[in-house]
Protein backbone atom coordinates (compact mmCIF):
# COMPACT_ATOMS: atom_id res chain seq x y z
CA UNK A 1 0.00 0.00 0.00
CA UNK A 2 0.93 3.60 -0.84
CA UNK A 3 -0.05 6.83 0.76
CA UNK A 4 -0.52 9.01 -2.23
CA UNK A 5 -0.38 12.63 -2.75
CA UNK A 6 -3.47 14.83 -2.67
CA UNK A 7 -3.89 17.82 -5.00
CA UNK A 8 -4.77 21.24 -3.42
CA UNK A 9 -6.94 24.28 -4.44
CA UNK A 10 -6.38 26.09 -6.85
CA UNK A 11 -4.44 23.38 -8.70
CA UNK A 12 -5.67 22.54 -12.40
CA UNK A 13 -5.89 19.31 -12.28
CA UNK A 14 -8.67 19.18 -9.96
CA UNK A 15 -10.70 20.28 -12.46
CA UNK A 16 -9.87 17.19 -15.49
CA UNK A 17 -12.53 14.93 -15.53
CA UNK A 18 -12.33 11.46 -14.84
CA UNK A 19 -13.30 8.70 -16.98
CA UNK A 20 -15.25 5.46 -16.81
CA UNK A 21 -13.53 2.80 -15.34
CA UNK A 22 -14.38 -0.23 -17.83
CA UNK A 23 -12.44 -3.04 -16.28
CA UNK A 24 -12.32 -3.42 -12.62
CA UNK A 25 -8.68 -5.03 -12.59
CA UNK A 26 -5.96 -5.23 -9.80
CA UNK A 27 -5.23 -1.60 -10.71
CA UNK A 28 -8.54 -0.49 -9.75
CA UNK A 29 -7.90 -2.31 -6.34
CA UNK A 30 -4.63 -1.18 -5.91
CA UNK A 31 -5.66 2.35 -6.33
CA UNK A 32 -9.20 2.10 -4.17
CA UNK A 33 -6.28 0.59 -1.49
CA UNK A 34 -4.08 3.64 -1.61
CA UNK A 35 -6.97 6.11 -1.78
CA UNK A 36 -8.61 4.16 1.44
CA UNK A 37 -5.17 4.95 3.27
CA UNK A 38 -4.63 7.93 1.64
CA UNK A 39 -8.38 8.91 3.06
CA UNK A 40 -7.28 7.62 6.74
CA UNK A 41 -4.15 8.85 7.10
CA UNK A 42 -5.31 12.78 6.02
CA UNK A 43 -8.47 12.33 8.18
CA UNK A 44 -10.93 12.55 5.60
CA UNK A 45 -13.90 10.76 5.59
CA UNK A 46 -14.30 10.73 1.10
CA UNK A 47 -12.08 11.17 -1.54
CA UNK A 48 -12.32 10.80 -5.43
CA UNK A 49 -9.30 10.09 -7.75
CA UNK A 50 -9.26 13.21 -9.17
CA UNK A 51 -8.27 14.21 -5.53
CA UNK A 52 -4.95 12.54 -6.34
CA UNK A 53 -4.16 13.46 -10.31
CA UNK A 54 -5.89 9.64 -11.30
CA UNK A 55 -9.03 10.41 -14.03
CA UNK A 56 -10.94 7.56 -12.94
CA UNK A 57 -14.20 7.53 -11.34
CA UNK A 58 -13.37 5.82 -8.54
CA UNK A 59 -13.98 7.42 -5.30
CA UNK A 60 -13.91 6.31 -1.51
CA UNK A 61 -15.42 6.92 1.58
CA UNK A 62 -16.11 5.83 5.27
CA UNK A 63 -18.40 7.30 7.66
CA UNK A 64 -18.36 4.86 10.21
CA UNK A 65 -16.92 5.85 14.03
CA UNK A 66 -14.62 3.13 14.18
CA UNK A 67 -13.17 3.76 10.73
CA UNK A 68 -13.67 0.12 9.51
CA UNK A 69 -16.14 0.61 7.16
CA UNK A 70 -14.72 1.13 3.87
CA UNK A 71 -17.01 1.74 1.03
CA UNK A 72 -15.37 1.94 -2.54
CA UNK A 73 -17.20 3.19 -5.19
CA UNK A 74 -16.45 2.46 -8.96
CA UNK A 75 -18.57 4.44 -12.11
CA UNK A 76 -21.04 5.90 -9.22
CA UNK A 77 -24.16 7.83 -10.61
CA UNK A 78 -26.48 9.61 -8.72
CA UNK A 79 -30.06 8.56 -10.87
CA UNK A 80 -33.05 10.42 -8.62
CA UNK A 81 -32.88 12.93 -5.60
CA UNK A 82 -35.18 14.76 -4.00
CA UNK A 83 -35.13 17.61 -1.69
CA UNK A 84 -32.71 19.84 -0.22
CA UNK A 85 -30.57 21.10 2.88
CA UNK A 86 -27.71 22.72 3.63
CA UNK A 87 -24.79 21.28 5.57
CA UNK A 88 -21.13 22.22 6.62
CA UNK A 89 -18.67 20.64 4.14
CA UNK A 90 -15.13 20.19 3.88
CA UNK A 91 -12.59 18.97 1.77
CA UNK A 92 -8.70 17.37 1.89
CA UNK A 93 -8.61 19.42 -1.10
CA UNK A 94 -9.49 22.82 0.62
CA UNK A 95 -7.51 22.60 3.66
CA UNK A 96 -8.71 24.33 6.74
CA UNK A 97 -11.43 25.56 5.32
CA UNK A 98 -15.52 24.74 5.98
CA UNK A 99 -18.60 26.28 4.47
CA UNK A 100 -22.09 25.69 4.16
CA UNK A 101 -23.14 23.83 0.79
CA UNK A 102 -27.13 23.22 -0.83
CA UNK A 103 -27.28 20.08 -2.01
CA UNK A 104 -29.83 17.47 -2.22
CA UNK A 105 -31.54 15.82 0.63
CA UNK A 106 -31.59 12.38 -0.33
CA UNK A 107 -30.54 10.33 -3.37
CA UNK A 108 -31.03 6.66 -4.99
CA UNK A 109 -27.70 6.02 -6.37
CA UNK A 110 -25.70 3.10 -8.06
CA UNK A 111 -22.14 2.09 -8.39
CA UNK A 112 -19.87 -1.01 -9.30
CA UNK A 113 -18.02 -2.71 -6.07
CA UNK A 114 -14.98 -4.27 -6.60
CA UNK A 115 -16.16 -7.69 -7.70
CA UNK A 116 -17.98 -5.51 -10.55
CA UNK A 117 -21.62 -6.14 -8.80
CA UNK A 118 -23.86 -3.01 -9.64
CA UNK A 119 -25.29 -1.93 -6.15
CA UNK A 120 -28.43 0.37 -6.27
CA UNK A 121 -29.07 2.11 -3.03
CA UNK A 122 -30.75 5.28 -1.54
CA UNK A 123 -29.49 7.11 1.61
CA UNK A 124 -29.93 10.88 3.09
CA UNK A 125 -27.73 13.25 5.53
CA UNK A 126 -24.50 13.22 5.33
CA UNK A 127 -23.40 9.96 3.29
CA UNK A 128 -25.86 11.79 0.63
CA UNK A 129 -24.19 14.47 0.99
CA UNK A 130 -20.71 12.52 0.44
CA UNK A 131 -21.65 10.42 -2.30
CA UNK A 132 -22.44 14.19 -4.16
CA UNK A 133 -19.85 15.79 -2.58
CA UNK A 134 -17.27 13.02 -4.23
CA UNK A 135 -18.76 12.70 -7.71
CA UNK A 136 -18.82 16.43 -7.74
CA UNK A 137 -14.69 15.83 -7.78
CA UNK A 138 -14.61 13.33 -10.92
CA UNK A 139 -16.48 15.81 -12.76
CA UNK A 140 -14.16 18.56 -11.47
CA UNK A 141 -16.06 20.46 -9.30
CA UNK A 142 -15.42 21.22 -6.29
CA UNK A 143 -17.42 22.26 -2.88
CA UNK A 144 -16.38 26.49 -2.92
CA UNK A 145 -17.87 26.47 -6.66
CA UNK A 146 -21.09 27.06 -4.53
CA UNK A 147 -20.27 29.55 -3.15
CA UNK A 148 -21.08 33.14 -3.78
CA UNK A 149 -17.81 35.27 -5.56
CA UNK A 150 -16.99 37.48 -2.48
CA UNK A 151 -16.41 34.40 -0.66
CA UNK A 152 -14.55 32.73 -3.33
CA UNK A 153 -12.32 35.75 -3.15
CA UNK A 154 -11.79 35.69 0.24
CA UNK A 155 -10.81 32.30 0.18
CA UNK A 156 -8.30 32.53 -2.52
CA UNK A 157 -6.70 35.62 -0.53
CA UNK A 158 -6.52 33.42 2.55
CA UNK A 159 -5.06 31.05 0.14
CA UNK A 160 -2.36 33.55 -1.63
CA UNK A 161 -1.41 34.38 2.52
CA UNK A 162 -0.49 31.13 3.20
CA UNK A 163 1.20 30.49 0.43
CA UNK A 164 3.42 33.38 1.28
CA UNK A 165 4.09 32.15 4.44
CA UNK A 166 4.73 29.07 3.31
CA UNK A 167 7.45 30.48 1.33
CA UNK A 168 8.90 32.52 3.38
CA UNK A 169 9.78 29.77 5.97
CA UNK A 170 10.97 27.72 3.21
ZN1 LIG B 1 -13.46 16.93 -1.46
Amino acid sequence: MARLNVLHFPDDRLRKKALAVETINDEIRILAKDMLETMYDEGGIGLAATQVNVQKRVAVMDLSEGKDNPVVLVNPEITCTEGTREMQEGCLSVPDYFDTVERAEWIRYQYLDLDGDLIESETDGLQAVCIQHEIDHLDGKLFIDYLSPLKRQRLRKKLDKQEKLQSRIL
